[in-house]
């Protein structure tokens, strides 16, 4: 067994499943509608506290809607305690000023808010509710209350033509940094990527009015720009490597080296309340599984970029190939990279006709265009239909 590193740096509470919105690239696994129970409470605290002991310092508060737990504020203030710097991650669904005022109060340190789109009619579309206005005065709130914000945009096929309208609308709402970060196709995203996989093209100007907004307002607003791997030919280090500085625990209490993880085939993922954390960090086989190098298989096992990028995303590799021990796909060195190229093909060339239609300006849920299956918007009687 390799040597634990010492331990996670980041915590990822997911703290329920429910949510809102329904927004169609949502990491949330496509069953998350049959998992059942949520930690309570005293739960949560006690997974706080083992995770600070074991090193965490950095807490991510997220879901699902993290908001929609009550005991939100209460586990804000444990953390505060505890010493974490605290993140809330959230849709802004749930929050009014007094509840900014009232977090702000239990310690928590930072907000990120989503956004789908920047304006109401395609944001509301995506989020399958109407969420933009008060998205808009919740972000003011958050900033009246002096906390430091994070604008999140999940960029895709349908609204990164609109790179330059979302920018504009993070730097009047005051934003701090903003993350535009191209949809990673895992969940519902993969189910989707037909759909979201933006073109070539559109990824250009897109990164090009995200470098001009860089040079003319960088001093004001830090923008990071996540670009779809698929436009890559190295993968990324994900979670910079299995069960290195990452843990997230699921709203069940399912610990994870990420979030994705648990659609991967052949691991049982302990759960916090029925193992300690230390034991489920250095011991589990499940956080072991894809440490070190021995499980790597060619052109990983022989290959000099094998430490930094850790042969890339075991999700990926299961999802598009059906070996999560295989390289990621995008990895031009892959023996698989042409599956990735086919969705690539499809959205640039061939296939885009049928892939431009329907989208955005078509009915959630509307027919299929061609051989391009209508997008799936992420809800429980899509979640369970799924896996009837
Ligand atoms: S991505 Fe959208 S649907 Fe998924 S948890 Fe976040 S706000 Fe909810
Ligand atoms: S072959 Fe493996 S280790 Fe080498 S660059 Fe590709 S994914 Fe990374």
């Amino acid at each position: 067994m390799p040597d634990a590193p010492p331990g996670p740096l980041w915590l990822l509470a997911e703290l329920t499943y429910a949510c809102p919105l329904q927004c169609p690239y949502c990491s949330n696994p496509l069953d998350f509608a049959r998992t059942r129970g949520e930690l309570t409470t005293e739960q949560w605290i006690g997974t706080l506290r083992e995770a600070r002991q074991l090193g965490a310092a950095q807490l991510g508060f997220s879901g699902g809607e993290p908001l929609v737990r009550r005991d939100l504020e209460e586990l804000v203030a444990e953390a505060r305690s505890l010493g974490y710097y605290t993140n809330l991650i959230t849709s802004a669904i749930g929050m009014d000023a007094a509840r900014v005022r009232r977090l702000k109060d239990a310690g928590l340190d930072h907000i990120q808010i989503s956004f789908q789109a920047s304006d109401a009619a395609l944001n509301d579309y995506l989020a399958g509710t109407d969420a933009f206005a008060h998205k808009v005065e919740m972000a003011r709130a958050v900033k009246a209350e002096g906390y430091p914000m994070v604008f999140n945009a999940v960029l895709h096929r349908q609204n990164i033509d609109r790179t330059e309208e979302i920018l504009a609308l993070a730097l009047d709402l005051g934003a701090d940094y903003v993350e535009l970060a191209n949809t990673q196709f895992y969940g519902w995203a993969f189910h989707n990527r037909h759909r979201l996989l933006p073109t070539r093209e559109q990824l250009r100007r897109s990164e090009a009015v995200a470098n001009r907004y860089r040079e003319a307002h960088g001093d004001r607003m830090k923008i990071l720009y996540v670009i779809p791997d698929y436009y890559a030919d190295r993968p990324k280090p994900c979670m910079n490597g299995w069960g290195q500085v990452f843990l997230s625990v699921a709203p069940d209490g399912t610990a994870l080296p990420c979030q994705a993880a648990r659609m991967l085939p052949g691991i049982e993922f302990p759960k916090v309340t029925e193992h300690r954390l230390a034991w489920i960090w250095n011991e589990s086989p499940a956080f072991n599984r894809y440490r070190g190098r021995d499980w790597m298989k060619e052109p990983c096992r022989s290959c000099p970029e094998r430490d930094k990028d850790f042969g890339g995303c075991r999700c990926q590799a299961w999802l598009v190939t059906g070996d999560p021990a295989g390289a990621d796909p995008v990895c031009g060195l892959s023996p698989h990279r042409g599956l990735i190229d086919r969705v690539v093909e499809a959205v640039n060339g061939g296939g885009a006709g049928a892939v431009n239609a329907g989208g955005a300006s078509a009915a959630a849920g509307a027919g299929t265009a061609g051989d391009i299956p209508a997008m799936l918007f992420r809800n429980a009687r899509n979640s369970k239909a799924l896996h009837s």
